[in-house]
């Protein structure tokens, strides 16, 4: 494939920036991959396993001549990146971003690009538990989506030239709007991570009653909710505190469902039991049928990593 960009500014490089080197160089999308971090370690791990043709100490010295910019770092700090690289963007580029939360990074973050520069927020739908500049695979993003979410006036050929991008990582590219994309991503995606946190939480507690034969005996339901559960403390943190109407409300709903089930159980009501269940089975099919996952019952992840 031929080059989409010439240079490529990574900032933050844990997983996602990670896996999008790995990526742009299995594919050849690009010319030069700068890269930068906020801490003095991760960039010299980064430089010891080359994860970018470059590594520079700071986020403006890092946007330099680049033609598209990542900003792949916690939700809550874009704001302040925005702020920092916003007088070093060369005119004409991209900035864009990976962040889970979409209305809060485009308030955040939009006040601080200069005229003559396109901003274009983007958020991969693929990750791991993991996270750093070691986490990253260029397999990470294959047939997985990618979301882009154009503000108001976007240049449609800017717009193109980054979903190439991504089709080139090996995403398949859709455009939402930013305030579905949150709705959609409480339900898909942060709710469940609020409820693994919840269960990992309470089993936690039993342990101390039972005498660790929760984590002895560990069952797959557990285990898949404690693989959820160790997520990055940081990322999530921010993804809550910045998609809160949505999360709220898609939580409000899933206690209603809860006390229905509590209830059912209760009563010794098996059909209710039973109708719910099959309902739901039907989704997990679905999502195969789709090609968002495996049969396997880890998520599928291990065949990738
Ligand atoms: P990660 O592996 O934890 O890496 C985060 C990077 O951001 C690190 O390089 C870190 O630098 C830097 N960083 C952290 N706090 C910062 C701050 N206050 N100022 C400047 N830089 C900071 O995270 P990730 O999983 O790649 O996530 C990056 C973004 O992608 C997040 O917005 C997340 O919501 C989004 N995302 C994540 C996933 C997922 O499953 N992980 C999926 C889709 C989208 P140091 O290492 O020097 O601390």
């Amino acid at each position: 494939m031929s080059a989409i960009y010439n240079r490529v500014a990574l900032i933050g490089l844990g997983l996602i920036a990670g896996s999008m080197a790995h990526g742009m160089r299995r594919a050849g999308l690009v010319h030069e991959i700068v890269g930068t971090a906020r801490s003095a370690e991760t960039r010299a791990t980064a430089r010891e396993i080359g994860l970018c043709d470059r590594v520079v100490d700071t986020a403006a010295e890092a946007v330099q001549d680049a033609d598209l910019v990542v900003l792949a770092v916690p939700v809550g700090a874009m704001a302040d990146v925005a702020q920092d690289i916003a007088p070093h963007l060369k005119p004409g580029c991209t900035v864009t971003d990976v962040g889970s939360v979409k209305r809060a990074v485009i308030d955040a973050v939009s006040p601080h690009i200069p005229e003559g520069v396109h901003f274009i927020p983007g958020h991969p739908l693929a990750g791991t538990e993991h996270s750093g500049p070691r986490s990253g695979f260029a397999e990470l993003f294959d047939n997985r989506w990618c979301l882009l979410v154009p503000v108001e006036g976007s240049d449609p050929a800017a717009v193109a030239q980054l979903r190439a991008f991504w089709q080139g990582l090996g995403a398949n590219v859709e455009e939402m709007e930013p305030d579905h994309h949150d709705l959609v991503l409480a339900v898909t995606s942060h709710a469940p991570h609020l409820i693994a946190y919840t269960m990992v939480g309470v089993a936690d507690d039993l342990r101390r009653v039972t005498d660790s034969e929760v984590v002895k005996y560990s069952a797959a339901g557990f285990r898949d909710f404690t693989r959820i559960a160790a997520s990055d403390p940081t990322m999530w943190r921010d993804v809550f505190l910045n998609n809160k109407d949505a999360t709220l409300e898609i939580l409000g709903r899933f206690t209603e469902e809860l006390f229905a089930l509590q209830r059912a159980i209760r009563m010794g009501d098996g059909d209710h039991l039973f109708d719910y269940f099959t309902r739901t089975r039907a989704i997990r099919k679905g999502i195969i049928e789709a090609g968002q996952d495996t049969e396997a019952p880890d998520f599928g992840r291990t065949k990738v990593r």
